[in-house]
């Protein structure tokens, strides 16, 4: 479906926004593309012998603010056109929580699960190898996403490192704390969309202790989510899901075991004593608060009416349609938009940078106050603004982020 492409998707969005912003046809267009796209076949050599070439990407969406800034998904079905979307909301991801830099993001179309790490490790450096001359510290810094994790950034590090010939901890964040990485990097995506949850709560006057949680995905977000959800707001989860199904229990699920029975088995599905339940079910769950925590387009104009969520806090990139954004907000749930609930990650890499910067480490709590201050800041900016114009909180959203990267390009004498 042609609706359903993350990209006409993501520039759906912006045409509303810029429509309500009264933005001059040269910005508009200026912001309706990618200001770079690189497109890369990599060779690598498998275990057995073979060679088998990959196609990577890298778009720099906009640095209108400073360095493009985004991840490295992954995944089978990755497409020059999910890597333009996400690289368009990394741009109104860093606007709106106002840090110093632009938006990009990068992808491999490869299915991780069937490579073996010494293949993982060849296509990572093979990675760096093709794209190496467009990233910088200065001009643009990956990080991880879906399927990407801090041991393949460490290989990233290593090969620019090598190519440069000194080492470059600042050229991409995420990484394992013994090379450079930030204190509470690992959960922060997470941290900061808890952090929203919470914000949520206080102004819609809900009390989230005790209160019912499900989360849809189980990689990085999904996981911290729930111990954070449990931790923090004192919640519980009582169901949870991944790509091949989900899980279901009354009483709630807690944190320790549903993580030990993935990490034991590969997947929640079949832990003892729950029911099992599609992702579809789980997404429609009468919970006060819903993650999704996967993919794109999940919540369709299809099921949108089914949600019985209260709050729907989206740590994934792009899991509503604009229809589905439309029925919500006529329903009444509160959503945490995607842009704004899950940009805790870049928060913490941009700590990163700085550290990396500096060479001075911060402690935990440091992180931890400073992206809770960000993410407060950011919610209520978006809260505001939702409020004033009687728009829901995507388009509010994208009023604060777009104004921002509009400002700076003006500014810059580009439109
Ligand atoms: N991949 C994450 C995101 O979608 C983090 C990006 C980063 O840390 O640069 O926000």
């Amino acid at each position: 479906m042609a609706e359903l492409n993350p990209f006409e998707i993501a520039q759906r969005q912006l045409d509303e926004a810029a429509a309500l912003l009264g933005l001059d046809p040269a910005t508009h267009a200026l912001l309706r593309e990618p200001m770079r796209q690189v497109i890369v076949s990599i060779p690598v050599r498998m275990d057995d012998g073979t060679v088998k070439v990959f196609q990577g990407y890298r778009v720099q969406y906009n640095d209108a603010r400073g360095p493009c800034k985004g991840g490295l998904r992954w995944h089978p079905d990755e497409t020059l056109d999910t890597v333009k979307a996400l690289a368009a909301w990394m741009t109104w991801k860093t606007a709106v929580v106002d840090i110093p830099l632009g938006g990009g993001k990068g992808g491999v179309t490869c299915n991780p699960k069937e490579l073996s790490p010494t293949e993982q490790e060849r296509l990572a450096r093979g990675y760096i190898r093709a794209i190496w001359k467009v990233l910088g510290e200065k001009t643009d810094v990956p990080a991880p996403d879906v399927y990407t994790n801090p041991q393949i950034m460490a290989w990233m590090m290593d090969e620019y490192s090598t190519i440069r010939g000194h080492m470059v901890p600042g050229i991409i964040t995420g990484k394992p704390l013994s090379l450079g990485g930030s204190a509470g990097r690992n959960d922060a995506t997470a941290r900061g969309g808890i952090y929203t949850t919470r914000e949520a709560g206080k102004v819609l006057g809900i009390n989230l202790e005790g209160a019912r949680a499900a989360i849809q995905g189980y990689g990085n977000a999904g996981q911290y989510a729930h111990e954070l959800a449990e931790q923090l707001l004192g919640m519980k989860v009582v169901a949870v899901s991944d790509s091949k199904g989900g899980i279901y229990r009354e009483s709630g699920l807690d944190f320790e075991s549903t993580v030990r029975h993935k990490r034991e088995t590969g997947s929640v599905v079949d832990m003892p004593d729950t029911t099992p339940i599609s992702n579809e079910e789980l997404l429609e769950l009468d919970v006060v608060v819903l993650f999704p925590s996967a993919l794109e387009n999940v919540i369709t104009e299809a099921n949108a009416d089914k949600i019985r969520a209260k709050i729907v806090a989206e740590l994934a990139n792009g899991p509503t349609t604009p229809e589905a954004d439309k029925i919500l907000h006529q329903n009444g749930v509160y959503v945490i938009p995607d842009f704004l609930c899950n940009a805790g990650g870049v928060t913490v890499s941009y700590f990163e940078q700085v550290q990396n910067a500096y060479n001075y480490y911060w402690p935990l709590h440091e992180v931890h106050e400073r992206l809770d201050h960000k993410m407060t800041a950011a919610f209520h900016a978006v809260h505001e603004m939702a409020q004033a114009k009687k728009v829901h909180n995507r388009l509010a959203a994208y009023l604060v982020a777009v104004e921002r990267v509009a400002e700076a390009a003006k500014l810059r004498g580009w439109v």
